[in-house]
């Protein structure tokens, strides 16, 4: 057979109901094959056991290995809160992240849609390589299905959080989220309003989100309420400042009637004090949304750490006396690895000094991307 087998996460419905029409094989064949497929009881062709030995031979000699997409080849758990961080391999040999976060009797599942990041937020380690390639819409889907099989059911939810920007992989970030979405057997059937795509300000994809006509929910990384502060630590920013993006914002809840979560990563001394609060509640005045505080998790190549868990419930406090509907996220898991992108940045290092996974030179150094905030120091 030409070329590399397909990963069958990544086909529609209809091309797998292709393959057992091909073969004249009745339909239901098909429905059976996308149900074990989607439901994560599989972890190889071989155990379709609704299926005949001959044709799941047929399904292995066609298509990728299933256990192919992404295979764990590391794992980082805090035994503190219960979260699981598995490195994963692709097939080209590439490393994402997936977190797998309990809370209570729910799991929520935290994907990436992008091989490292263009994006170069200074506090964030999925940037420090620059971005090697864009996951495709199988890469994507496969994590939550990974992380199905892993904790033995449908996650509760499932964000767009993990290292990549969603909107510069749309199509197959979009294609993943209505697969995750789907009903069963075509899909996990994880409900629209439980996944989340989070975006660091690409005002563009946020208009196109909006004409969607999905119920997904939107997350907009923030973390600054001044152009000035915002561009220090996200250079996105010089491209779609605030004015801009907070527009879209409120034009996609004008549209969808969706409220629009905005990420705001505390770190102190930087966006931390009552002036910031201040400055965030003039910025979102009269705008029905809502603000996620994060205490900065330590990164090793970023001069700044969090405030005192008092100064960031001081800070929570402020937005809510202003009128910002405001919740602080309790960092799951401070410990070295628990940050976006530092499992893969800390085995690229093993791998090669600073080199990235196929062995070139990262596109930019750490010195590049710290330089916006070496006044923290
Ligand atoms: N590119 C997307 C999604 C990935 S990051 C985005 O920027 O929204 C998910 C969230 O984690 C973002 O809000 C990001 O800014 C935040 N984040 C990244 N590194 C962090 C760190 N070291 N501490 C706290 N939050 C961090």
């Amino acid at each position: 057979m030409a070329g590399p087998r397909k990963s069958a996460y990544s086909l529609g419905a209809d091309e797998l109901a292709a393959f057992f029409r091909e073969r004249g094989e009745p339909a239901f064949r098909a429905k059976q094959a996308l149900e074990t497929l989607w439901s994560g009881r599989a972890a190889s062709w071989d155990g379709f056991k609704t299926l005949p030995a001959a044709l799941r031979a047929e399904l292995a000699a066609h298509f990728a290995d299933l256990d192919g997409t992404v295979r764990r080849v590391g794992l980082f758990e805090d035994p503190e809160t219960g979260t699981r961080k598995p490195l994963l391999e692709l097939a080209d040999g590439n490393l994402v992240e997936c977190v797998l976060i309990p809370a209570g009797d729910r799991w929520t599942v935290c994907v990436s849609s992008q091989v490292g990041c263009a994006c170069g937020c200074a506090f964030c380690a999925s940037g420090l390589s620059g971005c090697e390639r864009n996951l495709e819409s199988g890469e994507i889907a496969a994590q939550a299905v990974w992380a199905a099989r892993e904790i033995g059911r449908r996650p509760d939810n499932v964000v767009f959080m993990g290292s990549g920007e969603p909107f510069f992989n749309y199509a197959n970030v979009l294609a993943a989220a209505r697969r995750l979405n789907a009903a069963p057997p075509e899909g996990l059937g994880i409900g629209a309003r439980k996944i989340t795509v989070s975006t660091c300000g690409v005002v563009p994809g946020i208009e196109r989100f909006s004409r969607e006509g999905t119920q997904f929910e939107l997350s907009v990384s923030l973390h600054a309420p001044t152009d000035a502060l915002r561009s220090r630590i996200m250079p996105v920013n010089d491209r779609w400042p605030i004015r801009e993006l907070v527009a879209a914002c409120r034009a996609h809840t004008e549209r969808t009637g969706r409220i629009v979560t905005f990420e705001y990563t505390l770190v102190e001394g930087f966006n931390d004090s009552p002036r910031e609060a201040a400055a965030l509640l003039a910025l979102l005045r009269g705008f029905p949304c809502r603000a996620n505080l994060i205490p900065l998790n330590p990164v090793p190549e970023f001069p700044g750490r969090a405030p005192s868990p008092r100064a960031c419930e001081a800070f929570r406090a402020a937005l809510e006396r202003g009128g910002l509907n405001a919740t602080l996220r309790r960092s799951k898991g401070r410990s070295a690895e628990a940050a976006c992108g530092q499992l893969r940045r800390r085995r690229l290092a093993e791998i090669g000094a600073g080199r990235t996974a196929d062995g070139q030179r990262p596109k930019t150094s750490a010195a590049e991307r710290t330089a916006p905030m070496a006044s923290l120091e």
